[in-house]
């Protein structure tokens, strides 16, 4: 039987028409080598901040459906110029958005999740020696009601439908040559990973790494769907895989560092110290959609019997905090301050070979500590270890963290990409 790939092309990499040519070109090889393709799209270039914007303008607050109906159209337009741009160098190509394949939705508007994906169009289409491109990012509910999967999600549309298909492997074609031990910018001797596992991707991903959309990784890893990422421009480069930790050698502690700058910590102060209150406080975030990350209770103080608790949140949801704080107050019988720092970053070292090595945290604490670095939370996973910082502080740590897990390369990564700001 033919093998499938799958390919993904992101909005960099069809900002205009010779772009979408030579996206063209790439696609036909995969072609010729004798593979059946799938290639999925983003919308051109910034279209979708565009439609966004526009949607802003408009009105403050534009309701879920019309969102989604409105940012499903970038897609709409690149799909139906690329498969004409395949069609015009001689191959038969056929563009189809969600609805005409059946990629279905829950029914949630702007980050709805993919719960099945009919075959048989694709299957048909494919048999009779068509490229097939879809609409990334794209969904639609058993209603018939258009959906999307969040921004960047047409990464997490293209594994989707690997798995549904049973590809050989997804291609992630981006405008970095693939995922780098840091980001470049920061530091610029980072090395371009050959290898990485679903676990420590899915860390990176989180702790700030934007280069995939978290998601995807989460589907390749539960149906064991190989991804490469790699640059769309050039295509001598294999960029970097990733895959089941199982099929991996793992020579050191760290694989890479990451910094992320988009989170708030609250503290709140003097929170009475009896069982149920925590609950209290996180279901309350829980039931306002805020997701929090590190979390730490200090010891109750003998005279109060109250204690202090400290956590994280994207700074999205900042105000949303402070309201639902407030009209906790009462409930629980909050009494102290309920302070907000937003000058502060979460660094963090990740790798599958700090699993059961000993000194990788100290190791961490001692270089920023050595830095003159203060660290203000500090939370870990089997792979993971986190310290929150104060903002100015993160590319320092960084850099410093890079050094000493020995993780640079003696050439200097070219930085042209668009890579997250730290
Ligand atoms: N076009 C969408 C966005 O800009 C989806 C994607 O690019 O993956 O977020
Ligand atoms: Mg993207």
């Amino acid at each position: 039987m033919r093998k499938i790939i799958v390919q993904k092309f992101g909005g960099t990499s069809v900002a205009d028409t010779d772009k979408i040519k030579n996206v063209a070109r790439t696609v036909i090889k995969e072609k010729e080598n004798g593979n059946d393709v799938v290639v999925v799209v983003s919308a051109m270039g910034h279209t979708t901040d565009y439609l966004v914007k526009m949607a802003k303008d408009l009105s403050p607050n534009p309701s879920g459906r019309e969102m989604d109906m409105l940012l499903s159209t970038g897609e709409g337009v690149s799909i139906a110029l690329l498969a004409m741009a395949i069609q015009a160098q001689g191959y038969s190509a056929v563009s189809f958005n969600a609805m005409q394949i059946g990629i279905m939705t829950e029914n949630v508007h702007s980050k709805a999740r993919i719960v099945d994906i009919k075959t048989e169009k694709l299957r048909k289409n494919l048999n009779e020696g068509k490229i097939i491109v879809v609409a990334g990012f794209q969904g639609v509910t058993e209603d018939g009601e258009i959906t999307t999967l969040g921004r960047g999600g047409s990464d997490t549309s293209a594994v989707a439908l690997a798995a549904a298909l049973n590809a050989e492997r997804c291609d992630i074609y981006t405008d970095v040559e693939g995922v780098y031990t840091t980001d470049p910018r920061v530091v610029p001797n980072a090395s371009r990973l050959d290898k990485v596992s679903y676990e420590e991707m899915l860390e990176l991903a989180h702790a700030g790494a934007n280069v995939l959309h978290p998601r995807s990784v989460e589907t390749a890893k539960q149906f064991g769907v190989p991804m490469r990422v790699r640059s769309s421009f050039k295509l001598d480069n294999l960029g970097t895989l990733i895959l089941g930790v199982e099929k991996m050698e793992i020579y050191k502690p760290v694989t890479g560092v990451a910094a992320d700058s988009s989170q708030a910590r609250i503290v709140v102060c003097d929170v009475p110290d009896k069982p149920g209150v925590a609950a209290k406080l996180f279901t309350k975030l829980a039931s306002e959609n805020i997701s929090v990350d590190m979390i730490i209770q200090s010891y109750a103080r003998k005279v109060s019997n109250t204690n202090d608790i400290a956590f994280t949140i994207d700074m999205a949801d900042l105000s949303k905090t402070v309201s639902a704080l407030e009209n906790l107050k009462s409930e629980i019988g909050l009494t102290g301050d309920i302070q907000i720092n937003d000058n502060i970053a979460k660094v963090s070292i990740v790798g599958a070979g700090m699993i059961d090595r000993p000194g990788v945290a100290s190791t961490m604490f001692e270089t920023l500590g050595q830095q003159g670095i203060n660290i203000r939370m500090i939370s870990t996973s089997e792979i993971k270890i986190s310290c929150l910082v104060d903002k100015d502080d993160a590319q320092k740590a960084v850099k410093a963290l890079h050094e000493v897990f020995e993780l640079s390369c003696d050439e200097t990564a070219d930085v042209k990409g668009d890579l997250p700001d730290v």
